[in-house]
């Protein structure tokens, strides 16, 4: 980088307490939610783990439901509280049913959903799922890290006690800071918990108590300029873009990538109706071309599997500036010419554009499915 540059990012002004409450009212517009939000000074993985560690204790019991990695380490968290954790795990590529969650969520008082996973390409019916969880009383906490932006996400009229935010995936910000929402009942039940962190980064009950409940003039600790401006960035350009539209943009994406992929005769990995719209996980074909293992490149838009993962799919990671018909027709380019059927451009560039272009917001899910008892 140019010297010259480098002093945009060096010689960056204070942070003002006026710039923080603007993010807290973006975020929480991003949210749909009037709960309070709480920033947190690290990548969403952090806030996560502030929040197993304070809603959860010896006297909870947990149904944590895990269609993916980061729902396994939430369940990891939790027990490290001495709660008792019920991990509703069916194997990642099976969808979760109203009955099997009905079942699953009977003496529980809290219930941990991923609203998508972005290593397994899965997600799930929130609001059915939700509307169990309300019956049975249950506090329901969200990561939506990899949803939000790509799937309509409504805290307050759905019913999420704690909704966890990052900027990285469809709201094409920074990593290295996140934030959740937080209900007036999540904040009593974390109030109630003795084994919630205290006078610790992973506090929330800190932070409520040095920003949250003061006159808010003092930002507590070092706050990381650069990157808490940069997600106030990203969420004014999402919401001058509108939110959902750029929902909408992700959704087109996945109906271009999965419509490209069949016309690749490939499969995706995730199960029909359940498919998330940060990225679409295509199951490898047998043999693996070689060129399509030097075309993966972690972090690029066409990515490995994560860990374990990385035997069975690849991940098209139509996400953020990359929910965008011509970057999806690029990638579905570039794969077709890995897998030597570059003889069927046209045709996959002509069925992935008509997806984008014909994409309905209702997407069809698997019979059964959808429905809420
Ligand atoms: C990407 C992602 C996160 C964020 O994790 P970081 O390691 O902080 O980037 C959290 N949850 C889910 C479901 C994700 O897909």
């Amino acid at each position: 980088m140019n010297p010259l540059d480098a002093a945009a990012l060096l010689d960056q002004p204070p942070l003002t307490s006026a710039e923080l409450i603007e993010l807290e009212h973006l975020v929480a517009r991003t949210l749909r939610t009037d709960n309070a939000v709480v920033v947190c000074q690290a990548e969403a993985i952090t806030v996560l783990e502030s929040v197993a560690r304070s809603v959860a204790g010896p006297s909870h019991r947990v149904l944590n439901v895990v269609t993916g990695p980061y729902g396994a380490l939430f369940g990891n968290w939790l027990r490290q509280t001495g709660a008792e954790v019920n991990d509703l795990a069916l194997g990642y590529r099976t969808a979760i049913t109203p009955d099997v969650f009905a079942r699953a969520i009977a003496g529980a008082d809290t219930v941990a959903l991923v609203q998508a996973e972005a290593a397994t390409g899965v997600n799930l019916d929130l609001p059915g799922l939700l509307s169990i969880a309300h019956r049975e009383g249950a506090l329901t906490v969200v990561d939506a890290v990899a949803a939000i932006g790509g799937e309509p996400l409504e805290v307050d009229a759905w019913g999420i006690d704690v909704a966890v935010l990052g900027g990285q995936k469809a709201l094409s910000g920074p990593a290295g800071v996140s934030a959740a929402a937080i209900s007036r009942r999540a904040w009593e039940r974390i109030e109630g918990n003795p084994a919630a962190p205290r006078r610790s980064t992973l506090s929330l009950l800190d932070w409520a108590e040095d920003w949250l409940r003061t006159d808010r003039s003092r930002i507590p600790g070092t706050p990381s300029v650069l990157e808490t401006r940069a997600l106030l960035g990203a969420l004014r350009r999402v919401h001058i873009e509108g939110i959902a539209a750029v929902e909408d943009r992700h959704r087109r994406a996945r109906a271009a990538t999965i419509a490209g992929v069949a016309a690749l005769s490939l499969e995706p990995w995730a199960p029909a109706g359940r498919r998330a719209a940060v990225c679409t996980t295509v199951a490898l074909p047998d043999p693996v071309p070689r060129a399509l293992r030097t075309l993966t490149r972690p972090g690029s838009l066409i990515a490995p599997g994560d860990g374990p993962l990385e035997a069975e799919l690849f991940r098209i990671n139509h996400f953020g500036q990359a929910a965008d018909l011509n970057v999806v027709l690029g990638g579905l380019v570039q794969l077709g010419t890995a897998l030597a059927l570059a003889d069927r451009r046209d045709e996959v560039q002509q069925v992935a554009a008509a997806a984008w272009q014909t994409y309905s917001a209702i997407e069809p899910g698997p019979i059964g499915d959808m429905r809420i008892e």
